[in-house]
């Protein structure tokens, strides 16, 4: 039975991730500080414990799994990572885990690790455009991102191609964009725009508020991609003999306005944007799947629209569960 290892089981990506490996018939074990927060999860195994501890990482990595994907991150959305109040976290507890993980797989003599980077690591001064953003994989020299989280995964990126041309390692490094989907965080401080995005639509539709807040003036750029195609594009490239970095990402570009309006149209509801101070990032990003169709002949297609409806009507019966409980 072919076996599988996901670091970061608990999180988003990785509870999905777990679901399809289980559904291909794999033997997986899950390892996270926590454990999936909006079902259980259905890993054959699944160990609480912190990455940051090299004899945990070891004890974890104690067979030769044929597949191991590296998740783990201490990481959030725009109110997390832009700040500047959590970058010592950010870049010691994720780069800590990438090599205790590293370290464990190259000695217990693992063949193949993926790793999931960012597009926070493309250089800032690409992004200023919000109609023309460049994220083609070979613009990430000479690296300047906007945020530690970024430069984080920049290093760590290097630190795994470094095993692979030292040790042999043979890593798989996607680059994701704006993952989104059901089961995501959607409140706390750590959610994406998406999420929040619906949070605040559903609050106002259930509470019957005239308006939603938006950080910034909404005019900032991004492009977002569903979760079944984010796992879709992770598994086409840890199956196949391309090392990466490679975009896995929607070139579905919106501005932040106008994914406010698509998430009340789902909602069915129509309501005021107010523009309030707040953490934003670049001016403009979106997905170049030029290099992952080369390479893999295949790149996401599903319209955005799609996967906000499913995502919307989730949140908003978290949210409706929430005000009856009287949390929100
Ligand atoms: P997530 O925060 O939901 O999942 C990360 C998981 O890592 C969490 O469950 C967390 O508990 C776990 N973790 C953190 N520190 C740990 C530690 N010391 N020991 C054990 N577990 C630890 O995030 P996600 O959205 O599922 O993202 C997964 C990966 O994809 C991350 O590496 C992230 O940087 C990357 N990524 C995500 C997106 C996105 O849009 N979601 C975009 C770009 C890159």
């Amino acid at each position: 039975m072919r076996t599988a290892l996901v670091c970061g089981a608990g999180g988003f990506i990785g509870s999905h991730l777990v679901k399809r490996l289980k559904s291909e018939g794999l033997w997986v074990r899950g390892v996270d500080l926590k454990y999936p927060e909006f079902s259980p999860s259905v890993a054959d195994d699944f160990v609480i414990g912190d990455l940051r501890d090299p004899y945990f990482v070891r004890s974890v990595i104690d067979r030769r799994f044929d597949e191991v994907y590296q998740l783990a991150a201490d990481m959030g959305g725009a109110g997390y990572v832009f700040t500047g109040e959590h970058d010592a976290d950010i870049m010691h507890n994720s780069a800590l885990i990438n090599l205790n993980v590293l370290e464990a797989c190259y000695k217990r003599n693992i063949k193949r690790i993926f790793y999931s980077s960012s597009a926070c690591m493309y250089p800032a001064y690409n992004q200023m455009d919000p109609q023309n953003p460049k994220t083609a994989e070979h613009t990430a020299y000479p690296a300047d991102p906007d945020s530690e989280y970024g430069w984080e995964k920049l290093f760590s990126e290097r630190l795994y191609l470094a095993f692979h041309r030292n040790y042999g390692l043979e890593v798989r490094i996607a680059r994701y964009h704006n993952i989104f989907g059901p089961e995501g965080t959607w409140v706390g401080g750590r959610e994406k725009a998406p999420a929040a995005l619906s949070r605040k639509v559903a609050i106002a539709k259930l509470k019957g508020l005239p308006y939603i807040e938006v950080w910034g003036d909404g005019e900032q750029t991004r492009s977002f991609l569903y979760i079944d195609e984010c796992i879709e594009g992770s598994l086409r490239l840890m199956r196949s003999d391309f090392t990466g970095p490679v975009n896995i990402g929607s070139e579905e570009m919106v501005t932040i306005n106008q994914l406010a309006q698509l998430i009340m149209q789902i909602a069915g509801v129509k309501l005021e944007i107010r523009h309030v101070t707040g953490p934003i990032g670049v001016r403009g990003r979106t997905s170049d799947n030029t290099l992952i169709y080369e390479k893999l002949k295949w790149k996401p297609s599903a319209p955005l629209y799609a996967g906000l409806e499913i995502t919307y009507h989730w949140i908003e019966s978290q949210v409706k569960a929430a005000i009856e409980a009287g949390k929100l």
